[in-house]
């Protein structure tokens, strides 16, 4: 007899696997986002066959886990479940990962009563380590990656910075690569704080998909990450003093980006332009030792 935690797990493979099935047919996410250009002609005849082949391989996956019973069953039980679980239900065990940052995302959604008490963004950060200078961020960048959540790595565009410094010291990073596997790349633009404060300040975040070869200032293929990316550039608008770990524990919440509900609608998929929930706000914490966690909305919801 599967568990209701069974169930959702199982709803949700079958979720990312809808999705990769969605992200294998580029030339369709392509037009979504750039639905006026012209196509170019390509220089020589494509074979289909081979150009569809990841697609038509993602289909046939997608049907055959559909069809499994695990799955059927999961459908089946999915719908004598309660709309929103109760919240004694959803203390669940956490794992190591979950219980040493705020990374964690999978809440009960929250009632629209609730929503005009979030702060859209947090006052102070929970990674108990303070970016001064670039010791400190280098220790930052080891501190995330030994969690394992996400993968950040200093990004550099020009080779030359690093062929004129002398003796041990590195070139001052110029961007900070966020990667969530299988999902989405992020480059955040930093630079040292101006007017004799310490620190960096995030000038900038590009959102690309996880297999999208592109420089940051290219544009992604994928609408969902143009979304993403204009909705960061908002919150780095009203917040120009959000940190590096601020920033990243935002990111990093998208590793549940067609997972995790919509805090309005409650539903991962919106009824108009088909896009997972692409904003995150911040809900603090009501229970002690947690400060908050943020929450997903979509773009159409915020206006409702
Ligand atoms: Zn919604």
């Amino acid at each position: 007899m599967a568990t209701p935690s069974d169930v959702r797990e199982n709803l949700r493979n079958i979720l990312s696997a809808i999705q990769a099935t969605r992200n294998a047919f580029p030339t369709v996410n392509a037009s979504q986002a750039r639905p006026l250009q012209p196509r170019a002609q390509p220089q020589a005849p494509i074979s289909l066959p081979t150009k569809f082949n990841a697609a038509f391989a993602a289909v046939n996956s997608l049907e055959e886990l559909i069809s499994r019973p695990s799955t059927q069953e999961a459908f089946i039980a999915a719908q004598k479940l309660p709309p929103a679980p109760p919240k004694v239900a959803m203390k669940r065990k956490r794992s190591p990962v979950e219980n040493t940052a705020s990374l964690s995302t999978k809440r009960p959604s929250i009632h629209r009563a609730e929503i005009s008490n979030v702060n859209a963004f947090p006052t102070t950060t929970s990674s108990g380590i303070t970016i001064e200078d670039q010791e400190t961020l280098e220790k930052f960048v080891r501190h995330v990656n030994a969690q394992g959540v996400v993968r950040l790595h200093f990004w550099s565009r020009s080779k030359i910075n690093h062929q004129h410094t002398d003796g041990p010291q590195i070139a001052k990073p110029r961007y900070l690569r966020l990667t969530i596997p299988d999902l989405l790349v992020a480059y955040l633009d930093i630079a040292e704080r101006q007017g004799g404060k310490k620190g960096y300040q995030v000038l900038l975040v590009t959102i690309f998909g996880a297999r999208e070869r592109k420089l940051p200032h290219c544009a992604t293929d994928f609408s969902v990450f143009v979304k993403i990316s204009q909705y960061l550039t908002s919150v780095l608008q009203n917040h120009p003093d959000a940190d590096i770990p601020t920033m990243v524990d935002l990111l990093s919440s998208y590793r549940e980006l067609y997972t995790e509900p919509c805090m309005v609608c409650g539903s991962c998929w919106s009824m108009e332009g088909d896009l997972p929930p692409v904003q995150r706000l911040w809900v603090p914490s009501q229970e002690s030792g947690e400060q908050g966690h943020w929450m997903p909305r979509h773009y159409l919801c915020a206006r409702t």
